[in-house]
């Protein structure tokens, strides 16, 4: 296999998942198959340092059947007033978006801010990309795209879940099919400069567990003779690349650190669920995302461990995560059955869920996040964090 983003033949298997069913494929839940698996490896490029998928391509088509969240939506609106409020020279910009099904779109914004839509081939002052383009299974040619598609010194926008919460936060239920590519500031800087783009500005945001905002501008000298003071590559690059370093974000030893994390965190929460139903307790789940059927296989949680799970995206009700078969259900079941415990699998917007169930005053339930290790969260009376896994361990 050759890298998706340089080309060379310098990738290496790093992170080994086993056989795993297609992320954002909800069969109903009376459907009798057995749904179809693929092996689900991350690799690691030597050269450009790319994490990425192996070779395998699933055939079952993604239904982006999801909801976009509160606080993704909000995150659309507040992103494109900061971006203004830094840049006001975008002020009547063209603008070209690479449309996502994550994160929202944000040419509303852009269009609200006096932005205007670039026309069929015209160059564009700014180009954006929320959560695009990992989808890509060519990140080569997609990097490519979106560069062609900028004026001179014209701005590439890039968000994107970065890669360094994933490995220091063991976020292994990212890892899943139909996202391509595990994006660092490193690796768009190396796959960017061929395409005469640098990197002027990395801002992390907490969406999605963590993502990266990354700014490239175009031209490699051509233009900056203005010496405008946003030619200049600002703080926050050096220290992400830091950070990134610090990380062994480029060193294949990380990333078996970080399985080895995954399985254990993984029986953990086997552990966890099946202590209790042994005292009684009962745990249903909530949220019914992409990333559930890795996390719920790795740990081997089926419906004698978790009944069912709720989501708000009407499209899934009646169907099933897949691989895990938990059935997926209306909220109003979860408010009905007053578990003594709410997981949630949506873990990146649990601030969200929590506030929302408790609004009506709710029923008393013990909020738990699967990662990087099962803990409770929300609710202030239960303490900060207690560890489930040290409760599950003595108790
Ligand atoms: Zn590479």
């Amino acid at each position: 296999m050759n890298c998706r983003g340089c080309g060379r033949d310098t990738v290496e298997l790093v992170v080994d998942l086993g056989e795993q069913t297609a992320a954002d494929y909800f069969p109903p839940a009376t459907d009798p198959t057995e749904d179809p698996r693929w092996p689900l490896e991350l690799w690691l490029c030597r050269a450009c340092t790319l994490a990425q998928l192996g070779p395998v391509r699933p055939l079952l088509p993604e239904m982006p059947l999801a909801v976009e969240s509160a606080t993704s939506i909000a995150h659309a609106g507040s992103s494109v007033r900061a971006l203004l409020a830094r840049h006001p020279e975008l002020d009547g910009a063209t603008v070209a978006e690479f449309a996502s099904h994550h994160g929202g779109s944000w040419l509303p914004s852009l269009r609200a801010a006096g932005c205007r839509d670039a026309g069929e081939g015209e160059p564009a002052d700014l180009v954006v990309d929320v959560h695009g383009l990992a989808h890509e299974p060519d990140l080569a040619a997609s990097l490519a795209l979106r560069a062609q598609r900028l004026a001179p010194g014209g701005r590439l926008l890039l968000e994107f879940h970065h890669l360094l919460p994933l490995v220091e936060q063991c976020q292994f239920d990212t890892i899943r099919h139909g996202h391509w590519a595990y994006l660092s500031l490193g690796a768009i800087q190396e796959l960017a400069a061929p395409l005469e783009l640098r990197v002027t500005e990395a801002v992390q945001v907490p969406l999605f567990g963590g993502s990266l905002l990354v700014t490239l501008r175009s031209g490699s000298t051509a233009g900056s003779t203005a010496g405008s003071a946003d030619e200049t590559v600002g703080p926050s690059v050096a220290a992400v690349l830091r950070a990134e370093r610090d990380a062994g974000l480029a060193d294949p030893h990380r990333y078996r650190i970080l399985q080895d994390t995954a399985r254990r965190t993984a029986t953990v929460l086997r552990d966890y669920l099946a202590g209790q139903r042994d005292r009684g307790r009962t745990v249903l789940g909530y949220g019914a995302p992409s990333k559930a059927p890795v996390l719920l296989d790795v740990s081997r949680v089926g419906p004698e461990l978790l009944a069912f799970t709720v989501d708000a995206a009407p499209g899934k009700h009646g169907r099933r995560i897949p691989g895990a078969g938990v059935p997926i259900r209306p909220i109003e079941e979860l408010r009905a059955a007053r578990p003594d415990v709410v997981l949630i699998l949506t873990w990146d917007i649990a601030d969200e869920i929590v506030a929302q169930l408790e609004a009506g005053g709710g029923w008393g339930a013990e909020y738990v996040v699967p990662l990087p290790e099962p803990h409770q969260v929300g609710r202030p009376a239960t303490g900060a964090r207690p560890s489930i896994a040290v409760e599950e361990r003595h108790g």
